[in-house]
Formats: C-alpha cells, structure tokens, sequence
C-alpha cells in the first residue's frame, strides 16, 4: 500500500541479455522507458566476450552502469567446448553454432529470471540481421527448445513478431515496441538519438566463430581432439601461425612478441618448446605427441621463421619435461609448410 492508502502497482521486471553493443543496450532502455524493471546478464565464451558483440564486449560493465542497470556475467567454458562439437542445431557459415549457441545464453537468462522473479526476457535480437539465428523458425525453435516460448520479448522488432505473453497481458504495450528489421542500422541510430545516446558503439561483428581462418583452426582442434579441446587449446588457437603435423601433433609458431609471450603463459608440461638458439625467432610450441621426427620437423619449421641463413643447418634449442637439448636441423620449405598451414 502507498502513504495515501493506495495499492501499489508491481512494476513488470524483466532479465536482459546485454552485450555491449548498441542494439541490447537500446532494448533495456525501451523496457527502462515503459517503467520495466531491468537486470542484465552478460555471456562471456571462450571464443566471444560477451554475446555476438566482437570487439564491444568490454564495454559490457560501461553499458550496464550508464543505464544504470544490475549485470550478471555468466562464463560457459567446457559445456560450451562440448556444445562445440556437435551442435544439434549445426554450423553458420564458420564454426558458429548460433542457434545452440543462442540456447545456452537463453538458458542463463532464464536462470536468472526465475531467480529473480521476473517476468520476462529481453534480447537486443533484430529481426533478419543475422542469418543463422535471428529469423522466425530459429528464434522459435530456440525458445521451444528452452521452454520460453512468450517469454522472450524482442524490443527492437516487436511489432513483426508474434506478441509475447507480456504484451498480451498488458505489462507491455506493443504499441511502444519497435518495428525494425535486417541488416539496415537506421533504425538503431534513430533510437540512439531518441535516447541521447552518445557516439553509438559500432554494429556488432560476430564472435570468433564467425571468421573463416578461425573456425579451420577450431575445426581441426575439434577433429584431433580426443574428447574435446581444453580451454588452453582454445586460447593457442588465437595466437601465432599453426601447422598440423600429424594426426597427433601441432606446432604453433609466434608471430612477434607479444604472441610469444602469450604463448609463453600457455605452456604446458607435455608441451615441447623450440627456439632457433643463435638467432633471433619465434617461440614454437608443439603440442601431442612428440616423438624425434615430430620435434626434428618442428625444429626445421621454427627456423624457417628465424633469421638464420635459409641453405644451411642451424641449432635449435629444444625444452621438454624440465630439459634442454639442441639438435642441428636446416630450415624447412616454404611450399611444404604452407601445405600443413592450418
Ligand atoms: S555469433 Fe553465433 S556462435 Fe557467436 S556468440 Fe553470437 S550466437 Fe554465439
């Protein structure tokens, strides 16, 4: 009851998938705008940030605090590697498992709905933007699959969706609701503005899983991986040029200094390191099984990428299980590496 004997309203609460980007950001303060209650859930995978927001996802916190909004940061390691592998739902154009993908950050959302008591979802989603999982059947098949079918309220694209059970039971009026859709960011930026948003972040580009080069990568960890790839494995796929050199081995070679130093920290015991001994070049990490031919191959490879002479035999410095050898090896051949390049 309120001071003068009326009873008090429940204000409508909902749980947003926020990303950093523009489009989840303006969705929260459309709800903020109708007197919604908002708190927001950030995803966070070992290939994306946050959400599909490459590059924005940073500014996920920033985001939260300038509306003014609760953030919880929700971080899929290993389930998602597994999802990885196999997604029901399939592949994008790369390795992006979007509809899967999509199901998982929905599943956190609904967590924390039920945990808060909210009454809804929301999601920065815009109809036909992207081509995996944000048209009709897909944006259906992910909320039958997660057991939120009315819940999940798209803001930006209301109006060319079928009205959730929030606006049918008048906590939202649909009127309100945007009606954009596709790729076109007019919409968006007429919004930004409506709501004094200052310098927009730019359009989201995709996680990881959506550059081609990447996904080879992934795909070949996926393939030789035993069960799945560690989330270390993963980490050395963002780094340095990689060559498969058999089934069971691959060696990653650093392309400066700061990716040397990356993969320094990602060394582990069963990890062989070379470096070319008296000139200046890359670390070498190779990793699986390291049998003499393996690590006289990678050696070869390591100083193909050093500065010593390219028609002679050079050491290599190798360390293995707390021990340092060197071998002699000369470098390898330009047109063969490229053709185990992954
Ligand atoms: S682009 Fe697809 S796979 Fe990547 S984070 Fe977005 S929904 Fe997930």
């Amino acid at each position: 009851m309120s001071q003068d004997g009326q009873k008090e309203e429940k204000k409508p609460k909902a749980v947003a998938l926020l990303s950093g980007g523009l489009d989840s950001s303006l969705a929260v303060r459309m709800m903020l705008e109708q007197g919604v209650d908002v708190e927001a859930v950030a995803i966070k995978t070992p290939f994306c940030d946050f959400d599909c927001g490459k590059g924005c996802g940073h500014r996920v916190k920033e985001v939260a605090d300038e509306i003014g909004i609760k953030l919880k940061t929700v971080y899929f390691g290993e389930e998602y590697l597994r999802m990885l592998k196999d997604p029901k739902h399939g592949y994008g154009s790369g390795m992006n498992p979007c509809i899967d993908c999509r199901q998982m950050m929905y599943g956190a959302a609904k967590e924390h709905m039920e945990k808060t008591g909210a009454d809804f979802i929301i999601t920065g989603e815009v109809l036909f933007q992207r081509p995996m999982s944000q048209n009709n059947r897909a944006l259906h098949i992910i909320e039958s699959e997660t057991g939120l079918e009315g819940k999940v309220l798209r803001p930006l694209s209301a109006k060319h969706m079928p009205p959730t059970d929030a606006e049918k039971s008048g906590l939202i009026k649909r009127e309100n609701m945007g009606d954009i859709k596709g790729r076109s960011r007019k919409g968006q930026l007429a919004l930004a503005k409506h709501f004094g948003v200052q310098e927009p972040p730019n359009a989201a580009g995709g996680c990881l899983l959506t550059d081609p080069a990447f996904s080879k990568r992934v795909e070949d960890a996926m393939q030789h991986a035993q069960d799945i790839p560690s989330i270390n494995d993963i980490e050395l796929l963002k780094v340095g040029r990689h060559f498969r050199l058999t089934g069971d081995a691959k060696l990653v070679v650093g392309r400066n200094k700061d990716e040397n130093e990356v993969m320094l920290a990602l060394v582990e015991d069963a990890d062989v390191v070379l470096e070319a001994k008296d000139y200046v070049g890359p670390v070498c990490i190779l990793r699986g099984k390291s049998d003499d031919s393996a690590i006289a191959t990678a050696a070869s490879i390591a100083l193909r990428y050093s500065d010593a002479p390219k028609d002679a035999r050079s050491k290599v410095r190798v360390r293995a299980g707390g021990s340092e050898r060197e071998i002699a090896v000369a470098p390898a051949d330009n047109g063969w590496l490229e053709s185990i390049r992954i």
